[in-house]
């Protein structure tokens, strides 16, 4: 007989109603006996997304600045000003150099690479990313500020667009949601929403649809309904501040769904509060 995954349910029916598919549901290689227990379930699962551990945090960056000085792109007396007119203009210091016609948009790149210990790009022709490399949906790349715009062959190795600072908690989910190892360029501030618009806008084959959700229940009672429908057969999910970032798979299509943590964490402290007492 198959017994309900969720623990606390307990509910059982034969086998052979659970082979034919006229018993419960099967999501990720388990068995519910109803939609209830695969959304609760579900949302036990959510509620537990901790936070990634970014990898390479633990070096303090050298200075933007100290660093375009030793690449003699600026000099001391020019590091000075800027840093003083930045307090003004509350800019950022590349954007600062930039506006102060210190250092070329290369040269200031090169340097957030430099200092971010990554590889940088000048430009990336937009047909790259039209067809979508890695599979996300446009909504899930713009959320995570990371564009990807080759994959390798072998699918082991991901290069993504980004801007600096880097973004190390979206480049660590996506690592855990592709399986790849992510090699991160900084490009210019304003290629990056270029390429934003124009990822996956010729996508062949599975469809990604995209929601951004509002509470872990809305997630799990859609998790439940797509499992009914036979639309996901398993889910991923990775904490991706400020999002979790759940990713429904089926054989015909694709949902990326994703939730603020602040919903996700606010709902998770309810049983605790309610069992402690
Ligand atoms: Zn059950």
């Amino acid at each position: 007989m198959a017994r309900c995954a969720r623990t606390e349910c307990g509910r059982w029916r034969p086998d052979v109603l659970v082979r034919l598919g006229r018993a419960g549901l099967r999501f990720d290689g388990s068995w519910y006996c109803s939609t209830t227990c695969l959304a609760t379930a579900a949302r036990a699962v959510l509620q537990a997304a901790h936070a990634m551990p970014t990898w390479a945090a633990a070096t303090p960056a050298p200075l933007l600045g100290r660093l375009l000085i030793q690449q003699r792109v600026i000099a001391h007396e020019d590091l000075r000003i800027a840093l003083r007119e930045q307090r003004a203009s509350g800019l950022r210091l590349g954007r600062q150099l930039l506006q102060m016609g210190l250092g070329s948009r290369e040269a200031i790149i090169r340097g957030l690479a430099a200092q971010a210990g990554v590889g940088y790009l000048t430009h990336i022709d937009a047909s790259r990313v039209r067809r979508g490399p890695a599979g996300l949906s446009r909504d899930s790349v713009r959320a995570l500020g990371v564009v990807p715009f080759e994959l390798s062959r072998d699918s082991e190795r991901l290069s993504v667009a980004c801007s600096a600072p880097l973004p190390r908690v979206a480049l660590a989910a996506l690592r855990e949601m592709t399986g790849a190892i992510v090699d991160a360029f900084v490009v210019d501030d304003d290629l990056l929403p270029r390429l934003v618009d124009a990822y996956a806008i010729e996508r062949p084959g599975v469809p990604i649809d995209a929601a951004t959700m509002t509470s872990v229940d809305d997630v799990a009672a859609r998790i439940a309904v797509r499992a009914e429908q036979g639309r996901a057969e398993r889910m991923q999910h990775t904490r991706c501040d400020p999002f979790v970032w759940v990713r429904l798979e089926g054989e015909r299509r694709r949902e990326d769904l994703l939730l603020p943590v602040t919903a996700a964490h606010k709902e998770a402290t309810w049983p605790a509060e309610l069992t402690s007492r």
